[in-house]
């Protein structure tokens, strides 16, 4: 159905945002109206014309329909990258649920100007004879401010802005006339500054071996014919996969093309940040947490203006406005932080995929444990998918233990380190190798389990983890299920049943108190709490400054330890017990990873993975190295209830500061679906209590609707979307949307 009228912004200049005015959208240019397209229209008292974009289209007029002005002409532009960001962020609206607002600022990230004090200024005269010169040149001028900034670049080589201002009274109008001047430069603070001298770049000799290159080659192929179908290349830790990516980057930067590489911030280090920088110099930026908003915009004009070609940063990366993007690579795909936790919850890898196709640029996703939705994508021929199976430097995969917790019990055991962990603690301490302890709390949601047989106690609807609430009761957070708390076992009688309890500080205690003389370090939330308290644990440890380093899921990304030979996983079952469908798969993820820290630098590790549950095939697939197995037994699950990526689910968020209208206004809603899709086989799941489901004094609550079609969930969304823009749910309520969620 055409629209009558369409919201225009005239600058995509981010702070007018805000701002649309509407226009009238003559009949004969209806067909051409859509998000993004590029406009003339006049402005203004003078009618002025000016350009704009289309970022919404509606029926009704704004104000009286005879003062709206016409739309003067739609332009075709549609490989300008500002049209291409406003449909990425139209799609985005429709697919993820958000205003369209919320949707460009997500897209088109906000000016912000880099403040005085994060800028530095850096000496750029090599050559001190020529210092000197100017030196003498300012004294005989008696240019004093000059002089002193000068004095001050030839001892240090650069200085802040701040310090410039406070210790030697130089303004930044010196600063600025020694910029022109080409006698210093001006960065921001917390960039990235390359370290790599220019005569370093060309040494860069690694040779592809075979399976890389047919990776490479194959992926070229289509690119050059002008195929961009996705590419998904599984291959473990150290198969050469970023080699692989570099390789692509390469060819697609000689086609005069840009390209985006998503790494996860964890997995952003000094050494991954290194290679890309040495094999690119000065076309590489890097964007992190650690930037300020005035230097991350910074990077993204740079970018806009053609002054670098490839951009590494996490998740938002993918909006940087590259105005001939080639390339997009999401290394570590299976990460959940690749799904934006605030609205809108988009996914950075359908949104690549979708940015690509309007772009016409090819999206590369690598992992070692691929995640379920990109694998089964692949199976079915959506994506392309290669396997590397060598492991580039030659070390052996770690040897695996599990051992089963129910047996440690039964023959009298009950401390937290089982025999063999313990026995391969000891000969480690001797050797003077490094062990590391790890307890993973990642979505761990209060699972009651019985230690005799290892009976967890799940909902009977949905085959998820019942958690136990503070009332006492066992509740399902997908479909509101209750039932009582137990006292014995309904598997085997046995009255070890209850919660799990161990933390970190725990069986840092425990470690302490059984070994007096190893030396042990703690890495979680609260060790971690000061500004950069993260890296400063793990450079420690891998300077060798502890014997143990005990943690939660952090500690199993970044840094090598190679003085690391032994793996403790204390209890598989609090990530195989989260209250999640993707339990299966972060355990399978987190073991692997956790694997794969044992013994990298050439010498044989061993990992002992300790649980309650030792046939779970997340853990037995894990054990063994073996992903498709794994995924075999996952998506037999999925598809047997209905879990994503064989079904899709829309969860409906209501919250409220008022717990009853919460609760009155999800169950308005869900019939409110039953009735208007009545003909459609929806799966309408809930109302249920979200799993956090008092945060900030708001209650929570959740309504599920599953169903194989996405799109049919998307027309559910803009059904609701109705109800509440008619006011009809009352002000103090409000409603958002997630697809396909990730709760862990
Ligand atoms: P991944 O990204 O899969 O973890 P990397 O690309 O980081 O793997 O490769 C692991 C190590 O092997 C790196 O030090 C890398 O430089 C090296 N490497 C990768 N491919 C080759 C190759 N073809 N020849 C020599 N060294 C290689
Ligand atoms: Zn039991
Ligand atoms: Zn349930």
């Amino acid at each position: 159905m055409q629209k009558k009228y369409a919201d225009i912004i005239v600058d995509i200049s981010h702070e007018k945002l805000d701002r649309t005015f509407q226009y009238e959208i003559p009949g004969e240019l209806s067909e051409q109206a859509v998000i993004g397209a590029a406009v003339e229209i006049p402005f203004g008292n003078g009618n002025r014309m000016i350009k704009g974009y289309i970022v919404g289209l509606s029926d009704k007029p704004e104000i009286e329909a005879y003062r709206i002005k016409k739309i003067a002409d739609i332009k075709p532009e549609g490989v300008k990258v500002e049209s291409q960001m406003i449909k990425l962020a139209g799609w985005i609206k429709e697919n993820y649920g958000s205003t369209m607002n919320q949707a460009l600022r997500t897209v088109v990230p906000m000016k912000e100007k880099v403040k005085a004090k994060e800028k530095r200024c850096i000496m750029l005269l090599a050559d001190e004879e020529e210092a000197h010169r100017l030196k003498a040149q300012y004294e005989k001028k008696h240019s004093t401010a000059k002089l002193r900034l000068l004095e001050a670049l030839i001892e240090n080589k650069t200085i802040s802005y701040e310090t410039a201002a406070r210790d030697l009274k130089v303004s930044a109008t010196v600063i600025k006339a020694f910029e022109t001047e080409n006698i210093a430069e001006v960065i921001s603070e917390n960039v990235y500054r390359n370290p790599v001298r220019e005569r370093d770049q060309d040494q860069y000799d690694i040779e592809l071996n075979a399976e890389q290159k047919f990776v490479v080659e194959a992926i070229m192929d289509d690119y050059d014919k002008g195929i961009h179908k996705t590419c998904l290349i599984h291959g473990i830790t150290g198969s050469g996969k970023t080699e692989v990516y570099m390789e692509l980057i390469d060819r697609v930067l000689k086609k005069g093309k840009q390209a985006i590489v998503l790494i996860p911030e964890i997995a952003l280090t000094y050494q991954t940040v290194m290679r890309f920088c040495q094999r690119f110099g000065n076309r590489v930026s890097i964007i992190n947490s650690r930037l300020s908003k005035g230097e991350k915009y910074d990077q993204i004009l740079r970018a806009e203006r053609g002054e670098i070609d490839v951009i590494i940063g996490p998740r938002s990366a993918l909006f940087t406005p590259f105005r001939n993007l080639g390339l997009i690579v999401i290394d570590e795909e299976h990460e959940a932080t690749y799904k934006s936790e605030t609205i809108p919850k988009y996914h950075a890898r359908e949104t690549a995929i979708k940015r690509a196709e309007l772009a016409g640029a090819t999206v590369v996703l690598g992992s070692a444990t691929p995640s379920v939705d990109a694998y089964y994508r692949a199976q079915k021929g959506e994506y392309r998918l290669f396997e590397i199976n060598a492991r580039t430097n030659e070390a052996e995969l770690p040897e695996v233990y599990t051992v089963d917790l129910r047996e440690e019990l039964k023959s009298g055991n009950r401390s937290i380190l089982s025999r063999k962990l313990r026995e391969l603690m000891e000969d480690r301490l001797r050797k003077k190798e490094q062990i590391i302890l790890f307890i993973n709390r990642r979505g761990y949601a209060g699972f009651v389990s019985c230690r005799s047989c290892g009976h967890v106690m799940k909902c009977p609807h949905c085959d998820v983890s019942l958690s136990e609430h503070r009332n006492g009761k066992l509740v399902c957070h997908y479909c509101g299920h209750e039932e009582p708390s137990v006292k014995k076992c309904p598997g085997c009688g046995s009255s070890y049943i209850g919660g799990f309890r161990a933390g970190t500080q725990q069986i840092e205690d425990v470690v302490k108190k059984e070994y007096p003389d190893a030396r042990v370090l703690r890495m979680d939330m609260d060790t971690t709490r000061e500004k950069d308290g993260h890296e400063k644990i793990l450079s420690a440890f891998a300077e060798g400054k502890a014997d143990v380093l005990v943690g939660t899921q952090m500690i199993v990304k970044g840094h090598d330890f190679p003085n690391v030979t032994l793996v403790g996983v204390l209890a598989a079952d609090l990530s195989l017990h989260s209250n999640d469908y993707h339990a299966g798969e972060r355990t399978f993820q987190l073991l692997t990873q956790a694997a794969g820290r044992a013994g990298r630098g050439g010498k044989a590790g061993e990992v002992v993975i300790q649980t309650y549950s030792p046939d779970n095939y997340s853990v037995t697939a894990a054990a063994k190295h073996d992903y498709a197995s794994f995924y075999r037994e996952e998506i037999a699950y999925r598809s047997l209830m209905g879990y994503p990526p064989v079904s899709n689910i829309l969860a409906v968020l209501v919250s409220s500061k008022n717990n009853e209208k919460a609760a009155e206004t999800a169950e308005y809603l869900k019939q409110m679906i039953i009735r208007d899709f009545a003909g459609e086989r929806l799966r309408v799941i809930g109302p249920a209590d979200e799993s956090i489901s008092r945060v900030n004094d708001f209650y929570k609550k959740v309504i599920y609707i599953k169903n194989e079609d996405y799109t049919l969930l998307t027309r559910v969304k803009d059904n609701l979307e109705k109800y509440a823009d008619e006011g009809d749910l009352g002000r103090e309520v409000y409603v958002h949307f997630d697809f396909n969620p990730m709760n862990s």
